[in-house]
């Protein structure tokens, strides 16, 4: 692989949020790596929001010059604030308003006389019209589904799901109602063992058949069947792999692994070398939290966080806070300002008094170098499929309280399948934080829970690192494929 200039240029976009930006920059930077001009699209919002978080530094890197960002409009009324957008809201916009935006603009960049004419296009999965621009202009296309092939193989049974009458819900009480929630059960997804409803992705259940992030996701999901693009997956071969080799079964080939993709871009871009000015926090990042962590004594601290969409209740956010100030040990605790729902909640005075040697507290972190310190010995997330792939990649067990999406699955399967998580099941209550907390610090659980993310640990940079692993040649595939430009 080397670092020169070639006439491809691959037009990458991402969904416009935060889990879906951080990997498609990554993917962005491991291709321009390997010779390719890149233009990244975000929407006119998150662009706005990057240059307000990074400084206009984010836009350029003086070794790279042609990485280039560019923006179409998200087709809601404009906003300046930084928070994260409602899901349905926007992924209905995007569907509705995008395509001529995006059309344009790759007429445009062909006509561009600085850069050669777009080569190939690598869209989010859930960003399927850009598929239709893609067919009009002859341009060939790769599809990134983001999330975890466990989850995404949840997707592509959606319409079976249906089907058997499983989801749309007979009424709202049964959403609610964790006896039935738990109870049933799927066991017929081949690459999946058994599925409570409860660890179904949260957009499938439903009550409404005309519920938009159904009727997105079976939109999504139906153009990946019918366009025959290949697919990327952050994920690697060892730790999905029955739900790989389902997926295939599924879909036509090729279908590339190349994940933890934060593995492999530290591996192949040498981490802090390359292009480390283009950054994609839509978050301006506080790296104060670091020089905090080495202070502290090995595997001592907790890291909570709850990646950029989830929101929380006040008095969630109370017992969680209770909960860590009464297990005793200490925690690096990221809360964004627009975590909690409503007014800001303020954490007490006691509260501040009670941990003040032993909390931190941050608005964003760098959560990639955060899970990679050696005082970190345990991380409560939300399971988002980019915090459990970085927490394994690094080693890092988890206590899982997921929010939304693909994140109950995820969370399944840490807890489960990978022998990784414990999950705080029942609501938020400030004993049961406590006892998970303590359980996974001091407990033999938690001795086992780390014994088993270190062996995650090793074969996710197995397969990133070595010569022969799978999501290492995966990618050097990948990257063969966009260059022949295949249609
Ligand atoms: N992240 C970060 N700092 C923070 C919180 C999150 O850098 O303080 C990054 C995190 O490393 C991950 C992404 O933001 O790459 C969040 O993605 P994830 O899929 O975990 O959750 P989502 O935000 O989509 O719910």
């Amino acid at each position: 692989m080397m670092n020169s200039l070639k006439p491809h240029h691959a037009v990458c976009i991402p969904y416009p949020a935060q889990g879906h930006i951080s990997p498609m920059i990554k993917l962005a930077k491991l291709l321009h790596f390997n010779g390719f001009n890149i233009t990244f699209v975000n929407t006119e919002f998150n662009h706005k929001r990057l240059l307000r978080s990074n400084g206009p530094d984010f836009l350029s890197d003086h070794h790279n010059p042609f990485f280039r960002f560019n923006t179409i409009p998200d087709g809601l009324p404009g906003s300046d604030v930084d928070a994260t957008q409602d899901t349905p809201t926007l992924c209905e916009s995007l569907r509705r308003n995008c395509l001529a935006p995006f059309r344009n603009l790759l007429f445009k960049l062909n006509s561009a006389e600085d850069a050669p004419p777009v080569s190939c296009i690598v869209s989010d999965g859930v960003m399927s019209f850009t598929l239709i621009a893609a067919e009009e202009l002859g341009i060939p296309e790769v599809l990134f589904w983001t999330m975890s092939a466990s989850g995404f193989l949840c997707y592509l049974h959606c319409d079976q799901l249906i089907e058997k009458g499983i989801t749309p819900f007979k009424d709202v009480s049964y959403l609610t109602n964790d006896e039935y929630l738990e109870r049933n059960t799927i066991d017929w997804i081949p690459g999946i063992k058994e599925l409570r409803l409860r660890d179904v992705p949260s957009f499938i259940k439903t009550t409404d058949p005309d519920d938009i992030m159904l009727q997105v996701l079976l939109e999504e999901v139906g153009r990946t069947k019918e366009s025959n693009c290949p697919i990327i997956l952050n994920t690697f071969d060892a730790l999905e792999h029955d739900a790989l080799e389902a997926i295939s079964s599924i879909l036509p080939p090729p279908i590339y692994t190349i994940g933890p993709l934060n593995s492999l871009s530290k591996h192949i871009l040498h981490d802090k070398d390359y292009m480390n000015t283009v950054g994609c926090n839509l978050w301006k990042e506080e790296r104060e939290c670091l020089k905090w962590l080495d202070t502290k004594d090995p595997n001592s601290v907790i890291y909570v966080n709850f990646g950029s969409i989830t929101i929380m209740t006040s008095e969630q956010l109370v017992e969680f806070a209770w909960g860590l100030a009464n297990c005793n040990h200490s925690f690096l605790w990221v809360i964004r300002p627009d975590l909690v729902a409503g007014d800001n909640a303020v954490l007490t005075q006691e509260f501040v008094t009670e941990t003040e040697n032993r909390g931190m507290l941050s608005g964003w972190c760098p959560q990639e170098e955060v899970l990679g310190h050696p005082a970190i010995g345990g991380f409560l997330t939300h399971s988002g499929w980019n915090s459990t792939v970085e927490s394994l990649s690094s080693g890092v067990p988890m206590i899982c309280w997921p929010f939304f999406s693909e994140q109950p699955t995820n969370c399944r399967l840490c807890c489960k399948e990978w022998g990784v998580g414990l999950e705080i099941e029942g609501g938020v209550v400030r004993e049961r934080v406590e006892k998970l907390v303590r359980e996974l610090m001091e407990g033999e659980k938690g001795k086992e829970l780390t014994k088993k993310a270190l062996e995650w640990k090793i074969l996710a940079q197995d397969s990133t690192t070595r010569e022969n692993g799978s999501s290492f040649m995966n990618f050097d595939e990948l990257v063969r494929h966009l260059l022949a430009g295949h249609n």
